[in-house]
């Protein structure tokens, strides 16, 4: 048995085979290949099993996300099957006698630069497209992959590294657990994992040659163990049976109220990143969703989601919540949330640089899409639209008055909407400071915990060097939330906090006190929440 700690994400156990996942080479090197008949045969084989697996990940898309990416899946399936591409790689394996990696590295580049050079936005997408299949391909021939396509059986999945991205295309059924050397207890991977309430370790000393091997993660102490011996092995097994007679002890809790002993009312609502999360907020009753991180569809699509297939998903949630309220945070990419297809230039400073609503200001084209599908879903439910990275009253008014385009748009084609009330994320000390005027724009605040902690600390959420001081309680945090609660009040403006600091049971009382009308935690937090509210007494 061996044991190494890292710096635990998730309270709870998990006990499975490890699976070690690999990203690709940046660079794929020629080896000489004497046999070119048996290495165009590997290539026709890969390009076969890449047919099956897009096919699979078509019909995946189609379940968790509706028709999301499903086209998409179906887009590069043809790729893979083209002509031109197949004939170009076959050429390169016997004119330059070299590996299929290899020449399928070149021609994917080639059609990069082809696309990519092209005068029209329909072509220039197609180069994303080119570089994900022809990684794919690679993946395939060098047996490496690509985790969301891997896991066939549930695992701990162990990495150097997993982007938000990365992470959100795995198959959650089918994940039990992460562990990787880098990240940090704040970043979106970490905010992933809680949403999906798996036990995930970060900065372990990780080793290849775990692969395959039993594993276990103790989250409540932060410890891994490999093959565990039997002791350790009936200790774990024991402490998570526990741990599932905790929750069904907590099942009770369903269909009660959020109320204290003396009466004092919350609404206590759930985060979710993606529409199958809805399941889980349904078990856990939640009265709400107080966040859906809307950029997690952008994540999980390899181009940018079309107005259909966002309307689906927006309108799956809203009609799962069967009227309870469901709150849609518009496209926040940028800073560690990444999509290829985006094509966002490397910045100094990316918590700070071109993300969130900056980019939908700017191309007003991408944030008119979303509008348009939160609208049209709007008529299927209880849906209430919130904007992030929030800094001046210029960029709200900005925001409405695109919002009323897209409605004046809808009425034109006679196409329905709901009502919908749009709020805002308090995340930026601006937007603390001058949050008695942003209280006369809209009808609701969310507070970001996490961003307004590392903007008002200094602090960057993604170092994991600095995960030590990144103080969430920390009284200039709790002032600033206080100074939130009491603008938003005056003005008639609802407050609710969906940072990551809702969910910390050292301050239920403190944010009751302070008046906050709305808490959202990740979904398996609620009932936990809940029975902390109920046997908490205010004393006002
Ligand atoms: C926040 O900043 O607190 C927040 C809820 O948004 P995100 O974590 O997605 O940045
Ligand atoms: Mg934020």
């Amino acid at each position: 048995m061996k044991k190494v700690t890292g710096t635990s994400i998730l309270k709870g156990i998990a006990i499975g085979r490890i699976l070690f996942y690999q990203k690709r080479e940046q660079q794929i090197k020629p080896v000489k290949v004497t046999d070119v008949r048996t290495e165009k045969k590997r290539y026709e084989e890969a390009r076969k099993t890449a047919v099956l697996q897009l096919k699979e990940l078509q019909k995946k898309a189609e379940k968790e996300v509706g028709p999301m990416d499903a086209g998409v899946f179906e887009a590069h399936a043809v790729m893979v099957e083209d002509e031109d591409y197949a004939d170009s790689v076959l050429k390169i394996i016997e004119t330059q006698q070299v590996n299929a990696e290899f020449a399928v590295a070149i021609t994917g580049d080639d059609f990069f630069k082809m696309f990519s050079g092209m005068d029209d936005d329909f072509f220039k997408a197609r180069a994303a497209d080119v570089k994900d299949v022809s990684e794919r391909l690679i993946d395939i021939l060098s047996g490496k992959g690509n985790a969301g396509n891997l896991v066939n059986e549930p695992v701990i999945v162990v990495a150097d590294e997993l982007s938000p991205s990365e992470t959100i295309q795995m198959d959650k059924g089918k994940l039990l657990g992460f562990v990787t050397r880098q990240g940090s207890a704040n970043s979106h991977t970490a905010i992933l994992a809680k949403t999906m309430d798996i036990p995930a370790l970060i900065g372990v000393d990780i080793k290849k040659e775990w692969n395959g091997k039993t594993a276990i993660i103790d989250g409540y102490l932060g410890n891994l163990y490999i093959e565990p011996d039997k002791e350790i092995y009936n200790q774990m097994r024991a402490h998570l049976e526990e741990d599932q007679k905790a929750k069904a002890l907590l099942r009770e809790l369903r269909g009660k109220e959020d109320v204290t002993l003396d009466g004092k009312k919350i609404k206590l609502y759930a985060n979710i990143g993606s529409v199958s999360d809805v399941a889980s907020v349904l078990a856990n009753d939640a009265a709400g969703i107080g966040l859906f991180r809307s950029e997690f569809l952008y994540l999980e699509a390899k181009d940018y989601p079309s107005e259909e297939s966002q309307f689906q998903a927006y309108k799956a949630v809203a009609e799962n919540m069967a009227g309870k309220e469901v709150i849609i945070r518009t496209l926040d990419i940028g800073a560690d949330k990444q999509a290829d297809y985006f094509q966002l230039e490397r910045e100094e400073n990316p918590a700070m640089g071109y993300r969130a609503i900056r980019i939908c200001l700017e191309q007003p084209e991408i944030f008119k899409t979303q509008l348009r599908a939160l609208l049209r879903a709007s008529a299927f439910g209880n849906i209430s639209i919130m904007y992030p990275m929030i800094i001046s009253v210029e960029e709200v008014r900005k925001i409405k008055g695109i919002v009323e385009s897209v409605k004046a748009e809808l009425d034109a084609q006679e196409i329905p909407y709901g009502e919908f009330e749009q709020g805002i994320m308090i995340e930026t000390p601006a937007a603390v400071m001058i949050s008695d005027l942003l209280a006369e724009e809209v009808d609701f605040f969310s507070i970001g915990t996490n961003d307004l902690t590392q903007y008002i600390l200094a602090i960057d959420r993604q170092n994991r060097k600095l995960d030590g001081i990144y103080d969430s309680h920390h009284p200039a945090v709790l002032r600033m939330i206080q100074m939130t609660v009491e603008n938003g009040h005056k003005h008639g403006c609802q407050v609710g906090i969906c940072g990551e600091l809702a969910a910390d049971p050292a301050l239920t009382r403190t944010f009751l006190k302070m008046g906050i009308d709305e808490l959202s935690v990740p979904p398996s937090l609620v009932l936990p929440i809940r029975k902390n509210i109920r046997e908490m007494e205010l004393g006002e």
